[in-house]
């Protein structure tokens, strides 16, 4: 079992609020709108415990995460009108890990949505090239983020998450 961590009462993806806005969820997982999406769509699926890396999640625990992003997925799918997603998980400082509270990026894509169809990084700025998770993004405002969570909510209940 995980011992909590002396900042976990600090932890972003800890506090109270982000899971109150959550658009759909498992027993252990959680899935938000990220508040600067990188494209239109931009996810994040979060253990609802505190956990750091993906190596500290109990076996349970990934199938259970990668069962229901995949449900998640479904939703922005529908929601967002898009026929591609990059899944990612900066696990680690070294590869770019901001918030210290393991979560899994997904990004929906459309043909044509950036120059280059690998290159999603080309939306994020040269000296921020490993902040996946950058706190410097254009943020949305509370109005259009309620009004994104609140479609995706609604479409995932139709979806029976
Ligand atoms: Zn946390």
């Amino acid at each position: 079992m995980k011992t909590p961590s002396p900042y976990e009462e600090e932890c972003l993806f800890c506090k109270k609020r982000i899971l109150e806005n959550c658009f759909a969820s498992s027993l252990n997982f959680a899935a938000i709108y990220n508040i600067a999406p990188i494209l239109p769509g931009h996810s994040l699926i979060i253990p609802k415990k505190h956990f750091i890396s993906l190596i500290e999640l109990p076996d349970d625990y990934i199938a259970e995460m990668m069962v229901f992003a995949k449900k998640a997925t479904s939703v922005l799918k529908h929601v967002f009108e898009c026929d591609g997603f990059d899944w990612t998980i900066q696990d680690g400082v070294s590869a770019g890990q901001t918030v210290p509270h393991l979560h899994l990026h997904i990004i929906p894509r459309k043909p044509l949505d950036l120059p280059e169809s690998n290159e999603w990084f080309a939306k994020i700025p040269e000296n921020e090239k490993q902040l996946i998770d950058s706190q410097h993004r254009e943020r949305l405002s509370n109005d259009e983020y309620n009004a994104i969570t609140s479609k995706l909510l609604l479409a995932a209940k139709c979806m029976g998450l």
